[in-house]
């Protein structure tokens, strides 16, 4: 791999940077690492070695085939460079001291952030979990609703939207479009594409989307910036250019037990952050920091209005467990959608300013004869342990993602949840004769599986 010539000198004097490392690991291989599902994912990988700075982080010997895994399509883990899972450990301490948070993962796609913020959260938070790039953005409402959490809702906004809801936000995380260095090693694209002008571009949009989001954020409250670019004037110079900008105090982390992990500051206004070098870890080029607004903001009145209930969705509530405390509201034209009690105000308060593609779990759809259960609920953590399931060979599993006919003898009418290893993947229909399978078009595997 040849590294652009620019980017080295770019680097010189930055922190940890070594220039022969940094080329030796860009010829090497990358680990292959996945976060595991705090519960669908604990009986996987007991014997891999672990991510030490995020918990169910593990690193796998070789890369499988996961689309040939059921466990990855039933949400028991994600597909996530190790690098960016240190999230986790910046945010662990701010979010055990703050409860009931709202917190914003404004640009999202495909979800690697926001399945571990959500895994992170107690059921009274909320993660709005946000894509603006619309088929990026349907790719992240699958992976949310593979991950289960109710209260982790998909919405599709450009930053200066969000940013209208004043003061609403205890955290917000831009892991922002940059010009993808970090991932060379991965992604032999990401180095074709790569451009100094591309770098500058990038760095004048995220300050834009740094500033159009800003007024969201409550005072006191977190934002962590994150990028997968080495390039300082992405990394340090934006922060630098927020601290000009805005009253903020840098929040640093201990480091000290993982060596490699690059503790760095920025050159102007002295803002910590937090470097990753594939050599120095075993892991993607990364940049992360965490800093506080210090500035007053707006806050919006949230004034709640009951929502129109309907009396059909009681038959919904038999596939949850919890169901005292949620309650299912029309989002779509005849579908509902599942959220807690407590979430209703932000629900009205957010449908007044955003778009919101998925409002907690989509519950289903009632006909004259029957409730017809969403996909979500069969996916989701929160479904009720009496659901009968029908427990799979892989084999099955494969062929019901496939979305193939299914052979299941002497199934009574009715619907099953189909599971693999006990984790649900999805709907089948017994009719007696024959079963349907309810499996969403758009999920369908379309690898040959023999
Ligand atoms: N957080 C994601 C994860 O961990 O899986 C990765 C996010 S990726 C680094 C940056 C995202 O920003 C992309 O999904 C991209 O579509 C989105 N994006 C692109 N332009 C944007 C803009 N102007 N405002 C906000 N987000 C944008």
């Amino acid at each position: 791999m040849k590294i652009p010539a620019s980017i080295l000198h770019d680097l010189k004097g930055i922190a940890g940077f070594d220039e022969q490392d940094f080329i030796a690991a860009h010829n090497a291989k990358p680990p292959v690492s996945v976060r595991k599902h705090p519960i669908k994912g604990v009986n996987l990988f007991h014997s891999e070695q672990t991510v030490p700075w995020c918990p169910g982080g593990v690193y796998l010997p070789e890369r499988p085939v996961f689309t040939l895994d059921p466990s990855f399509h039933a949400g028991a883990y994600y597909v996530q460079e190790a690098s960016s899972m240190f999230l986790h450990h910046l945010l662990k301490d701010v979010i055990a001291e703050r409860k009931n948070l709202r917190v914003l993962d404004l640009c999202a796609a495909p979800g690697g952030k926001s399945t571990l913020i959500a895994s992170m959260l107690d059921e009274e938070s909320l993660l709005i979990s946000n894509e603006v790039i619309r088929p990026r953005a349907a790719i992240l409402e699958e992976n949310i609703s593979r991950w289960g959490y109710m209260n982790t809702w998909v919405t599709g906004n450009d930053p200066r939207d969000l940013g209208k809801l004043s003061g609403y936000f205890d955290i917000i995380v831009v892991d922002a479009p940059c010009s993808g260095s970090g991932l060379w090693r991965k992604d032999a694209a990401a180095l074709n594409e790569w451009s100094e002008g591309n770098v500058t571009m990038c760095s004048a949009r995220q300050q834009r989307i740094l500033a159009d989001v800003w007024p969201a954020l409550k005072e006191n409250g977190i934002l962590v910036y994150a990028t997968c670019s080495y390039s300082p004037i992405e990394n340090e110079a934006v922060l630098d250019w927020l601290a000009a900008n805005y009253e903020v105090k840098s929040i640093t982390s201990n480091t000290e037990q993982f060596p490699g992990i690059v503790a760095s500051i920025s050159p102007q206004k002295k803002m910590n952050c937090y470097r990753f070098f594939p050599g120095k870890v075993a892991g993607e080029g990364f940049f992360i920091a965490t800093l506080q607004k210090n500035e007053q903001s707006e806050t919006l009145r949230i004034s709640k209005t009951k929502s129109a209930r309907n009396q059909k969705t009681q038959d919904a509530a038999s596939y949850l467990t919890d169901c005292k405390e949620t309650i299912f509201l029309q989002t779509k034209e005849d579908s509902y959608s599942a959220i807690r009690a407590s979430h209703e105000a932000d629900m009205q308060l957010l449908q007044k300013a955003v778009y919101i593609r998925k409002t907690g779990l989509e519950a289903g759809v009632p006909t004259a004869k029957e409730w017809l259960p969403a996909h979500d609920i069969a996916l989701s953590i929160e479904i009720s342990k009496t659901i009968t399931g029908v427990e799979t060979t892989r084999e099955q599993a494969l062929h019901f993602l496939k979305r193939e006919d299914m052979r299941i003898d002497n199934l009574a009418k009715g619907w099953y949840v189909v599971r693999y290893n006990g984790l649900g993947l999805g709907w089948i229909k017994a009719l007696g004769n024959r079963v349907n399978n309810y499996l969403p078009k758009n999920w369908r595997i379309r690898m040959d599986i023999e």
